[in-house]
């Protein structure tokens, strides 16, 4: 299976380790695979009989062809062990009509460890396959989940190093505690004055500086990406949508012929992209609701066709959410409309800030995404009503998607996608739940473990006793230089 860029017809393909070790393509493009797998009837219910990190590897090996199942088997089992998520990967909780899949039992308790603890060890295993000299020094842009994810991801993994910047007012108190307190010797974590958008713009002018390029070559390094912009971060989002529709067979839950909606709470548009593709595989996907905060630029591009991120970037409390330019939207644009579209479209979002489908482009969209936004008050609203109708605790993020579900129920089950522990973002649940919101981060946990009977996450309790590593923050300008001065 050979990767294609976005932006370039008919570009010779590459192996999916040059994909996944370069992370963005040569020509500012975003690597895919040339055709999507197909997973048949009787493939789905063999993976009946897998266990999470078996099933990863069957689902990863279809897409990375140049690595070995016995490579991805130890890479999903390392990643996916009952010390890193207790057990159960991926579980599925019922509540009332729906499913919620909580993708946060991994060691930041939030979802992008389920990529983030495989993508380390597939570029590793890369970076031997293409016979690189060189050592990946990974950049990344986060708006909070993604930089805590990827530090403990890369933690001490041979042949790496990683800078994070996130966005100095732009991540909650315990994500910022989280990245602070980091440990490793190859990590660093610098906040730029700014929102996540300007910390993303850095990075990828960074990625395309020609004297950051020497200087990593100088410390015997070439620069990399952990953002979903990388192939390796998308892979093995794709298992666990597979996974839960595999589960929900499994436990009669889900009929043969019956389809599965899929709400999840969008940012980046790495995580429903990952659905999309797990439904072209032949997964029983029907519809794919994306969510958004009151940042709700792709909720608008999926209803009128228009992408326009000129607007203020608001802070809510779904900050993983608080994103104006998606990265991943161009995967969708190339899977519908080619590369020549894409490129063009890319273009003008760059130089006007906005871009417009056709009518008969939009249908193709529509076909199979529904996009709503939640507002902060429907979000909370969401919180207190899962809590008080039926013992549910989830954090803002999932709330959102909750919050536009119930909005788009078309009578198929529906799977809401649950991204983040609710003690990760303790101060708002308390106050979506009515309650008074101590002002330091570790009171909020205690206070809501008190008030809900659910108990923290002990990764989360324990953040209390680490010391703060690193404090630096530097203006958008002074990116560059901070990732080689220490
Ligand atoms: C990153 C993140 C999201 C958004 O996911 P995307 O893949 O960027 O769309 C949603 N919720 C949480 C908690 C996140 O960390």
């Amino acid at each position: 299976m050979k990767y294609i860029t976005t932006r370039t017809e008919n570009a010779a393909g590459v192996e999916s380790a040059v994909a996944i070790r370069n992370g963005l393509a040569p020509d500012g493009g975003l690597y895919l695979p040339e055709s999507i797998p197909q997973l048949t009837g009787a493939e789905i219910k063999e993976l009946q009989q897998s266990d999470y990190a078996a099933l990863a590897a069957k689902v990863m090996s279809l897409f990375l062809t140049d690595y070995t199942y016995g490579e991805l088997l130890a890479a999903a089992e390392a990643a996916y062990s009952a010390e890193k998520f207790g057990g159960v990967p991926a579980p599925i909780s019922k509540v009332g009509e729906g499913y919620f899949s909580e993708l946060w039992h991994g060691p930041t308790c939030a979802f992008k460890d389920m990529a983030l603890q495989v993508m380390p060890r597939l570029l590793s295993l890369a970076l031997d396959k293409t016979g690189a000299r060189e050592d990946a020094h990974i950049l990344v842009a986060t708006s909070g989940d993604t930089g805590v994810a990827a530090l403990e991801g890369y933690k001490n993994v041979p042949r790496t190093r990683i800078t994070v910047f996130y966005p100095a007012n732009g991540v909650s108190d315990t994500q910022k505690r989280q990245m602070s307190t980091q440990e490793g010797e190859n990590a660093d974590v610098v906040a730029v004055r700014g929102d996540f958008d300007a910390a993303q713009t850095g990075v990828k002018r960074i990625f395309a500086s020609e004297s950051a390029a020497k200087r990593a070559a100088e410390e015997g390094c070439f620069l990399s990406s952990a953002n979903s912009i990388n192939w390796g971060r998308l892979v093995p989002q794709i298992v666990y949508y597979v996974h839960a529709c595999v589960r929900l067979r499994a436990e009669g839950e889900l009929a043969e012929g019956e389809k599965l909606d899929i709400a999840v709470p969008t940012g980046n548009f790495g995580n429903i992209l990952a659905a999309y593709i797990a439904k072209r595989m032949g997964m029983p996907i029907g519809r794919l609701i994306c969510a958004s905060n009151e940042n709700n630029v792709l909720a608008d591009f999926i209803n009128t066709g228009v992408y326009d991120r000129r607007r203020e970037l608001k802070l809510t409390s779904s900050p993983s959410m608080d994103i104006l330019v998606s990265s991943n939207a161009e995967r969708l644009l190339f899977l519908l409309f080619g590369a020549e579209r894409t490129r063009e479209l890319m273009a003008a979002l760059s130089s006007e800030g906005v871009y417009r489908l056709t009518q008969e482009e939009l249908a193709a969209v529509r076909a199979d995404f529904d996009a709503g936004f939640a507002t902060e008050t429907e979000a909370f609203g969401a919180i207190s009503g899962l809590f008080g109708k039926y013992g549910y605790l989830c954090d803002t993020h999932t709330a959102v998607a909750a919050s536009v579900a119930q909005r788009y129920r078309t009578g198929n089950k529906m799977l809401v996608v649950s991204t983040a522990s609710p003690y990760k973002f303790a101060p708002a649940v308390l106050s979506a739940l009515g309650a008074e919101v101590p002002s330091d981060g570790f009171e909020a946990i205690r206070a809501l473990e008190e008030l809900t009977k659910v108990k923290a996450p002990e990764p989360l309790v324990r953040l209390r006793e680490k010391a703060v590593r690193f404090s630096r923050v530097v203006d958008p300008a002074e990116m560059e230089e901070a990732v080689f001065a220490k």
